[in-house]
């Protein structure tokens, strides 16, 4: 003990400096410990000194410990107890109740034979703080910056987005402006289908109307690859069309596939084209790619759609206004004034190729007697028919008019005098069989021809020619063709 005592004494300069220092004797007494050390742990010199550390501080009995001071008591080189690893070598409670964190370095220290352990701690309480504090604030730093970084990616995407949203913009006005400049249907759907391919890149699509039946629905015109191959389909097929309204089919859907879809499509989208409250086709994308058919490119397909039924319903009351123009309203046939403008153009063009054309007119044989037996209505549904008859038996070339009243007038481009013969005998064959509902009255008809070039070169000369022909059938008892003589070149008036 006494010994003890002189140690102790012996390292008291010790007591003056600002860090705790401990001397261990080999079997763990406690052979200094200084006014730091005091302070911090509040255990007094008097009381420690001369007793085992463990006594005091039980978890320095673990191994973790006595191996490393041991090897010390044998004068191996300094170690330290990291601040990290073992933060309260000596626990001292802080004014805020808080651990202090040490940092303790051992080191041997020579003693005659053998070798003490000299401990010094050092509070780095203040240090980690620090450290732990700039921590945090580099953390928020980075944290900060990858905010700003992120933030500017966004902006950069919404400025790109922006512009694409502008470009899509022009593309529509573009298309919306070469639709209002179509003068026909066919016109409109190169027009769509060029602005589509350009308007939705990466998919495909067509755009499809429902034919006069009501039934079947014609694809008028596609963009994209692979080529959409559905040429037509029934209003039945198509889940839009079913409902009046667009239809989305994806990965989520899949099972609500219309039929009209190409095996390889994953994703598609069908809007009706709606024209005065009723739907007259579909505008349709598709995806062979999942992810492609946007919300945007939705909403912009809606608004291309808007755009292509206006435009439609437009040409379509056009030619409606212009077939009205050209059409005799009762029998659907063309007009005196038609008749007239093509026959100069047939005569024309059967001049240049140097190709016959044959004109049969009609005119129906003792038609007021329908009209005072049956009614005027019955009259005009006589004539309705006769109209429709006409249309029927005529090529695609020809040109089917209402010359007047009960007479009719046919243009037959290409057909030599004996085709027009041959043709207008036909005619007032099968006029005797038609069905027109009259009873017993089998109603008949007197036709006049003539031909280009036997007959005359202008139009004028030619349906003189005709009615001149018609009023000698008239003539010679009615229900009959007659086919003038053909002319020789010094009798034409033209
Ligand atoms: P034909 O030609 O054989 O000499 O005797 P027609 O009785 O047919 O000839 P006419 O020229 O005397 O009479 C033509 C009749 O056709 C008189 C007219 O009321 C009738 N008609 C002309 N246009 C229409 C029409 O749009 N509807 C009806 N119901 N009758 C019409
Ligand atoms: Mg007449
Ligand atoms: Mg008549």
């Amino acid at each position: 003990m006494k010994h003890i005592e002189l140690v102790s004494n012996q390292f008291k300069t010790l007591d003056f400096i600002p860090v705790g220092i401990c001397i261990l004797r080999e079997d763990f007494v406690v052979m200094f410990w200084n006014r730091c050390l005091e302070d911090w742990t509040k255990i007094s010199k008097e009381e420690i000194v001369g007793q085992k550390i463990t006594a005091y501080f039980p978890h320095l009995s673990q191994p973790k410990y006595t191996a490393r001071l041991k090897q010390i008591f044998c004068g191996s080189p300094p170690t330290i107890f990291s601040s990290q690893l073992h933060k309260h070598f000596f626990p001292a409670t802080l004014v805020n109740q808080k651990l202090q964190i040490q940092q303790t370095t051992v080191v041997a220290l020579p003693n005659h034979e053998d070798y003490y352990g000299l401990l010094v701690i050092q509070d780095v309480t203040d240090m980690t703080n620090r450290l732990e504090n700039c921590r945090i604030i580099q953390n928020k730093s980075l944290a900060e910056v990858e905010e700003r970084k992120q933030a500017q990616e966004k902006l950069l995407q919404k400025t790109q987005e922006m512009e694409q949203r502008n470009l899509e913009l022009i593309e529509l006005n573009q298309m919306s402006e070469l639709l209002q400049a179509c003068q026909n249907l066919e016109e409109a759907y190169t027009v769509i289908s060029l602005s589509s391919k350009l308007l939705f890149k990466e998919l495909i699509g067509s755009l499809f109307v429902i034919n006069n039946s009501q039934q079947v629905v014609e694809q008028v015109a596609s963009w994209g690859q692979p080529k959409p191959s559905y040429k037509q389909f029934t209003t039945q097929d198509c889940w839009c069309l079913r409902r009046g309204q667009t239809h989305l089919m994806n990965t989520a859907y899949s099972e609500l596939a219309c039929q009209h879809l190409e095996p390889l499509i994953v994703e598609s989208y069908c809007i009706p084209l709606i024209v005065e409250g009723k739907p007259m086709g579909i505008f349709h994308l598709g995806s062979t790619i999942p992810g492609k058919l946007t919300e945007v490119k939705q909403l912009l397909a809606t608004n291309v759609t808007r755009h292509i039924s206006l435009a439609l319903a437009n040409i379509k009351l056009c030619e409606t206004l212009k077939q009205q123009n050209i059409r005799d309203a009762l029998t659907g046939l063309y007009n005196r004034r038609y008749l007239e403008e093509s026959l100069k153009k047939e005569l024309e063009r059967a001049k240049r190729k140097e190709r016959s054309l044959g004109i049969i007119m009609i005119d129906v044989d003792h038609f007021k007697n329908v009209n005072d037996t049956f009614g005027h209505d019955k009259g005009d549904q006589v004539l309705k028919k006769l109209g429709g008859f006409l249309q029927r038996h005529i090529r695609g070339s020809d040109i089917a008019c209402r010359y007047g009243g009960e007479e009719l007038t046919l243009i037959l481009p290409e057909a030599s005098l004996e085709n027009t013969r041959q043709r207008a005998e036909q005619l007032r064959q099968a006029v005797k069989n038609l069905d027109l509902d009259l009873c017993d009255h089998t109603l008949t008809i007197s036709v006049g021809i003539a031909c280009f070039p036997e007959h005359g070169y202008s139009g004028k000369a030619l349906l003189k020619t005709a009615d001149q022909a018609l009023y000698q059938a008239k003539q010679q008892g009615r229900d009959c063709v007659i086919c003038p003589p053909i002319l020789d070149i010094e009798d034409f008036e033209d």
